[in-house]
């Protein structure tokens, strides 16, 4: 059985993930600091597959501490999630941003090439293509210079991928997985979105409305070139995206990949505005979202979704789970979370 270290696996997208690695048949180590996630989503986990999926408290910027990860596990591949990802946080601390994304993957892939652990798979992020020129965003459509400090690591952490897979001579490959706007929840509502006070993302803001824990959703602008005025995005199932992984891992464990580094958008290709999202949460959930709109938030870009048909022809994998399934999925979370 192929053993994949999970770093950040206790996190949103990181614990997902590793149920679809585990259901998937592989062995799965789970790695993380809980900085920004709880104990409970790695026994959401276990409880989800029915197996007791290794866990390992470690924080990745503990050089000694990842060496015995190392000799502890042979691990077949590593999928990196392990990050910082508050993006106004960011702003007002680069330090720590650059500090924790950026050697958590240098640690991570020189241990990789210390213990000959060939294969890497990468969390990136949409916002690396900031506001493009063309729609909807390919792989190859040019990156632009981050906003955030956060999207900036992002950019960063791709190229230092890049250039440690291409000086190995073959004998490791990487996959960057560009996602769009993850949101949702795993059906069973035993894991999800566990954001740390007050949400900065829109899906968790929706639910915690709707929840009655905030009083009112601010939509950030109404006046971009777009047809309800405010702004478009590709929101993806949070277990659509952990599939992804899933078959990333199959193309490198199986050599399929064309090249040591390649890229790949994970979205849905489908635009939503944040007021159509709103009111097919409404029409989905059957529960009203008081909001107001308010000015645009400093930073946002006005439109972006993904062309994802690399992903379908390469990874032969595709967003499945319709709008009003995901939808009710991250009300489920909220409503287990909140016990109603
Ligand atoms: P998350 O905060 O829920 O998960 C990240 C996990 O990493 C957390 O459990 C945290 O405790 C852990 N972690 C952070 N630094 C660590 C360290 N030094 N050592 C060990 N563990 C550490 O975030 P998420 O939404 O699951 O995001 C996962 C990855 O996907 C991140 O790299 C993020 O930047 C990227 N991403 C997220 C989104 C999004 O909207 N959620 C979009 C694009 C990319
Ligand atoms: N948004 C909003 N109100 C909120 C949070 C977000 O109107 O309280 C909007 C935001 O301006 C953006 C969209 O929702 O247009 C998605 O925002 P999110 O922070 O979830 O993701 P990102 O900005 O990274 O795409």
């Amino acid at each position: 059985m192929k053993c994949i270290l999970v770093t950040g696996g206790a996190g949103y997208i990181g614990s997902h993930t590793a149920v679809e690695l585990t259901n998937a048949g592989y062995d799965v180590v789970i790695a993380d600091n809980l900085y920004n996630s709880e104990i409970s989503a790695v026994e959401g986990v276990r409880k989800i597959t029915g197996k007791e999926v290794a866990f390992e408290q470690v924080d990745c910027l503990d050089k000694n501490a990842m060496e015995k990860l190392f000799k502890k596990y042979q691990f077949s591949a590593v999928i990196h999630f392990a990050a910082l990802k508050a993006v106004g946080e960011s702003v007002e601390k680069p330090l720590d941003y650059y500090r924790n994304n950026l050697e958590s993957l240098i640690n991570v892939l020189s241990l990789m090439k210390e213990n000959r652990v060939p294969n890497f798979v990468f969390s990136s992020s949409a916002t690396v293509y900031g506001q493009p020129e063309e729609l909807p965003a390919t792989e190859t459509t040019p990156r632009q210079k981050a906003t955030s400090p956060y999207g900036n690591t992002k950019q960063i952490c791709e190229d230092i991928i890049e250039d440690t897979v291409n000086a190995t001579n073959g004998t490791m490959s990487a996959l960057a997985l560009r996602y769009f706007n993850p949101i949702g929840a795993h059906p069973s509502a035993l894991i999800g979105e566990l954001p740390k006070g007050i949400p900065n993302n829109l899906m968790p803001y929706i639910t915690q409305t709707a929840a009655g824990i905030r009083k009112c959703l601010s939509i950030f602008g109404n006046d971009y070139d777009t047809p309800d005025g405010t702004a478009i995005r590709d929101y993806i199932d949070v277990t659509d995206l952990a599939k992804a992984h899933v078959a990333a891992m199959v193309r490198l464990i199986d050599k399929q990949n064309k090249t040591p580094y390649e890229v790949f958008n994970i979205g849905t290709g489908r635009p939503f505005s944040v007021l159509e999202l709103v009111e097919i949460f409404e029409k989905t959930t059957g529960v009203k979202v008081n909001y107001r709109i308010t000015g645009r938030r400093t930073g946002d870009i006005e439109k972006i979704w993904a062309d994802t048909s690399l992903a379908n022809r390469e990874l032969g994998w595709k967003a499945e789970k319709s709008i009003e399934e995901t939808l009710l999925s991250a009300w489920m979370w909220e409503k287990h979370l909140r016990g109603l």
